[in-house]
């Protein structure tokens, strides 16, 4: 059993690719730069959901989210997160330090042109082609966290996270979707919370909150079942954990779409 064609899966933050001509922005050392990678990157993501057997389409960015975060609103007025250095294009760390100097006019228009633009027009084109060919589509936001909580998430790090955060947008996600993938994940054995630690699911903006054919929900795996998160190198059991997973997805779907 494997996804259907109209799922497209969404795979923002599993790359660590600085482009050099990038890399002179940041404020931070090859050490500190790596350190940072480890982080903030939700390491093999697209190892752990994709599935080479299934025809769903894969969408992924790919520069690392510490470039510029595709998963954030394009313009700043909008992203919450644009506060604390982090809209689409970051000027502070996890640690809330400063990470790269603030890019001029240009610079931003042009990372946003070489990075965000063409990754939406690709998520765009594939939730466009699942719908012509199949009338619906779901996006699976796939993604990953640190088992302990960064400074910049302004979450009480002594708080215990779940090992599955499934995260549901008000208009795309629905209560059946989110109630299948919570069933699927804790049949499969594992503690899940909705919309914590991370709470949302990304739409393209086309369709968003106007499309309901568009269906959309996010998956966070905690890191700590697949990862060394230390250094980010992947735990012994690493294949057998992301087939659960990408099980536990594909049963849920199953179970929703009927
Ligand atoms: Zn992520």
């Amino acid at each position: 059993m494997t996804y259907p064609p109209w799922v497209v899966l969404h795979v923002p933050h599993d790359s660590t690719v600085v482009p050099s001509d990038v890399r002179g922005q940041f404020l931070l050392d090859d050490d500190e730069l790596r350190a940072e990678l480890v982080r903030m990157t939700d390491h093999l993501t697209r190892s752990i959901f994709a599935d080479p057997l299934s025809e769903a389409a894969v969408v992924h960015a790919p520069v690392s989210r510490l470039v510029v975060d595709v998963e954030r609103f394009p313009d700043d007025a909008d992203e919450p997160m644009a506060a604390r250095g982090m809209g689409a294009i970051y000027t502070a760390t996890s640690q809330l330090t400063p990470l790269r100097r603030r890019p001029s006019a240009d610079e931003r228009e042009a990372l946003m042109r070489a990075y965000y633009e063409p990754h939406h027009a690709r998520l765009e084109a594939a939730v466009a082609s699942a719908l012509e060919r199949h009338g619906r589509c779901l996006v699976l936001d796939c993604h990953s966290f640190p088992s302990v909580a960064l400074p910049y998430e302004g979450a009480d790090p002594s708080k215990p996270r779940p090992d599955i955060c499934i995260g549901t947008d008000d208009f795309h996600t629905g209560e059946e979707l989110t109630a299948a993938f919570r069933a699927a994940f804790e049949g499969a054995g594992w503690r899940v919370s909705l919309d914590d630690p991370f709470a949302g699911a990304l739409v393209p903006g086309g369709r968003y909150r106007r499309d309901a054919r568009v269906s959309a929900v996010m998956v966070e795996v905690n890191r700590r079942l697949y990862l060394r998160e230390d250094d980010a190198t992947a735990l012994a059991g690493f294949d057998a954990i992301a087939r659960r997973i990408r099980q536990a997805c594909v049963e849920a779907i199953a179970a929703w779409s009927g």
